[in-house]
């Protein structure tokens, strides 16, 4: 069964052929700035790289330079794009409709449509791609996975805000949770590894990446996480602020004049990493300065680490304990030095970091000693080959 997984942004598609006997990627693309002047694209297959400078108008013309690519007679990996068996798409916010994945049809369209308002910079492109597909593939199933889904077993307790109840009932202001394909890939990975079920494990997944959350899973149901109505909760981020007092908004906007949207702005893009330090959103970077003795960059390494650990008591405190914390995604999988700073606040739950261990970036490991009491993994997240599996799922 050959499945192609759809991630569609505002002005871009990521795309992936994969295999699903083997679950080996038989193609993967990026077409960037579509629909803007200067559109490039990347696709790779049987380690043949092409790149790509044709203007895209649309999403509908990138697939089709996605399919012209996928049965291209020299790098092509297929003859037709009907041996497409099923497509998979990435939707961002599937509200309360969704707690697992679905089969697309004009009722499921409908309500991604009204989440909306939840999420208005993703799923719009996120329609758009699975309505460009729809028109390139009339017969292929498409499924729809969703970031939210996963963290729909939260309990009311856990995802409600404590402000006029009357405002979930009429907006559905609610924390829903991001990452959730992830957070799930990476929680059955761990359970995988430690040849047990998910459900018999209490699980701390932290996705540190431009973007970070953090998750409470226990027993394969998530109790908590850290990213709310919209991703700008919770964790300090590349550039997004993670928790503050709201009372801040109206203190900027008196001090400033600033009006509610410019605000929105300072906190979305202009905060985190990037505020703080000065320098930039990238850990990288900020390493680098830090290195050069400079104090703000130090502070933001040093505000980020703290707030992972404070997430992390948490969370073991929610669950009444924890059997394993995971760092994936780009922070998670990379940052040597952020997991060290991260784990030195964590001896009180007998966690117990091994150096040499940690010493590594992008591979699946352990990282705690064999006298640690909670387990400690590096597990990089592989969010496409998940959203395949929901695809083969519900398709195959
Ligand atoms: P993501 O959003 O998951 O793609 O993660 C991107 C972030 O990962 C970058 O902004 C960096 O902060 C971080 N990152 C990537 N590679 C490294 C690395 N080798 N060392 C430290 N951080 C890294």
């Amino acid at each position: 069964m050959k499945v192609l997984v759809i991630n569609c942004g505002s002005s871009s598609l990521k795309y992936q052929l994969l295999d699903m006997q083997t679950e080996k990627v038989l193609a993967k693309g990026y077409c960037q700035k579509v629909g803007i002047e200067g559109s490039f694209s990347d696709h790779e297959a049987n380690g043949v790289k092409t790149h790509s400078h044709r203007q895209l108008k649309d999403h509908k013309q990138a697939l089709k330079l996605m399919s012209k690519f996928l049965t291209d007679k020299k790098i092509g990996v297929i003859f037709n794009i009907n041996e497409i068996d099923a497509v998979g798409h990435r939707v961002v916010h599937g509200g309360e409709n969704f707690s697992h994945s679905v089969i697309i049809d004009g009722k499921v369209k409908e309500a991604i449509r009204e989440c909306i308002p939840l999420a208005p910079l993703h799923n719009p492109p996120n329609l758009m791609g699975i309505e460009a597909c729809e028109r390139i593939m009339p017969n292929t199933p498409m499924v729809a996975v969703f970031d939210t889904a996963f963290h729909q077993s939260m309990d009311k307790k856990s995802y409600l805000y404590a402000i006029p109840y009357e405002y979930y009932e009429k907006y559905g202001i609610r924390r829903y949770g991001f990452h959730g394909t992830s957070h799930k890939y990476v929680s059955n990975k761990v359970a995988e590894i430690l040849d047990t079920k998910v459900d018999e494990i209490k699980v701390i997944s932290c996705h540190i990446g431009n973007g970070a959350s953090i998750c409470a899973i226990n027993k394969g149901k998530v109790q908590d996480t850290s990213m709310g109505l919209t991703p700008l909760e919770g964790l300090v981020m590349g550039t997004r602020c993670g928790d503050i007092d709201p009372a801040i908004i109206k203190f900027l906007s008196d001090k400033e004049g600033y009006n509610i949207h410019k605000i929105d702005d300072i906190l979305n893009k202009n905060s985190g990493l990037l505020g703080v330090s000065g320098i930039s959103n990238d850990i990288r970077d900020i390493e680098q300065a830090e290195s050069e003795g400079n104090q703000r960059a130090k502070l933001a390494l040093e505000m980020f680490a703290y707030r992972v650990a404070k997430y992390i008591g948490a969370y073991a405190a929610a669950m009444n304990g924890v059997d394993v914390v995971l760092f994936t995604a780009g922070v998670g999988e990379n940052g040597i030095k952020v997991r060290e700073e991260v784990c030195a606040y964590l001896g009180y739950l007998g966690i117990y970091l091994d150096k040499e261990a940690n010493d590594s970036r992008g591979k699946l490991k352990e990282i705690t000693t064999s006298d640690s009491k909670v387990k400690v993994f590096v597990v990089p997240t592989d969010e496409e080959l998940m959203i395949a599996r929901e695809t083969k799922g519900l398709i195959g």
